[in-house]
């Protein structure tokens, strides 16, 4: 459910795990207007679904008709992904499941004791990597180009988050084991993101949740001075995972199968 929602590639990912898995069940697109979506999402039930996804720009929407919400949703103030419990409209947000789950996935022991991360940005995705780092024990320094967005995400989250403004970046490379780019600078039809890595350890974790391109400048930096690197289009399927496994069950898995089918999709849309 979104407005426009025709460029999701969920129902891809979701129609292949349906397929694999060998279940009976379709993932379809509903475009709805804001005014559609209230009457749409709480008869879910009454037309037939037994939950879905939440995109641009129902995701504060979702958050306030669902019923019950989980610890995420309710630290990043967004509902992503929907579920019937007992005829209850549940809401959670997926975002955090498949940042976290990506990241485990492809780059295994991240977290280091003591571990520091450098988060740049502080909207939905920003949020989203804050509340699953924190949970996780990491020391968070949040940057982002608005400072107030950051100081005001890092108020909810105490000590364990700090926000800082661009210019703190060099001096917070310097002590970070993992550096992660939730701004929208790098997407194709973006400005690039410019930060020099020079500062960076070795053995520095460096994520790019941006997946178009696939290699985004900041990924292709990081790899080339031995940077172990994660990009976004793991968190995009690891995310739907979370989706699946409430509406379908069984074990939805990202396969490298699945990686290559959407690689190809990406490729072949992005202008050169
Ligand atoms: P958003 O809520 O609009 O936030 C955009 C962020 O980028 C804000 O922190 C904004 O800073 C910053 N920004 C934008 N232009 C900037 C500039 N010129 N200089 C410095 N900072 C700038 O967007 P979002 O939903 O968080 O998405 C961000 C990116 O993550 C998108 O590319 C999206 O595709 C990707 N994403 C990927 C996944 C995945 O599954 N891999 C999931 C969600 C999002 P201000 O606050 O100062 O405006």
């Amino acid at each position: 459910m979104g407005h426009p929602v025709a460029h999701s590639r969920s129902p891809m990912i979701h129609g292949h795990w349906l397929k694999r898995l060998g279940i009976r069940g379709a993932y379809e697109l509903k475009d709805l207007t804001p005014e559609q979506f209230p009457d749409f999402v709480t008869q879910l039930d009454a037309n037939g679904y037994v939950g879905g996804n939440v995109t641009v720009p129902h995701k504060e929407a979702a958050y306030r008709l669902v019923k019950r919400r989980d610890a995420a949703a309710e630290a990043v103030g967004a509902v992503n992904t929907l579920w019937l419990a007992n005829g209850m409209l549940c809401g959670g947000n997926s975002d955090t499941h498949g940042f976290i789950a990506n990241l485990d996935d492809r780059a295994p022991g991240w977290d280091v004791p003591g571990c520091r991360a450098v988060v740049l940005g502080a909207g939905g995705a920003g949020r989203s990597a804050v509340y699953a780092l924190s949970t996780r024990g990491a020391q968070v320094e949040l940057v982002n180009r608005t400072l107030a967005r950051a100081e005001e995400l890092a108020a909810r989250f105490g000590s364990r988050v700090r926000a800082h403004g661009f210019d703190a970046v060099p001096r917070l490379l310097r002590e970070a084991d993992l550096l992660v780019n939730c701004t929208s600078l790098g997407l194709a039809g973006k400005p690039p993101l410019e930060v020099d890595l020079g500062p960076l350890k070795p053995g520095a974790v460096v994520y790019d949740v941006v997946y178009v391109p696939l290699e985004t400048g900041l990924l292709a930096a990081a790899r080339k001075r031995g940077h172990r690197t994660v990009d976004g289009l793991g968190m995009l399927l690891q995310q739907a995972g979370f989706g699946f496994r409430k509406w379908f069950g069984g074990e939805p898995k990202v396969t490298p199968e699945l990686r290559k089918m959407l690689e190809a999709d990406i490729v072949a849309k992005t202008p050169k």
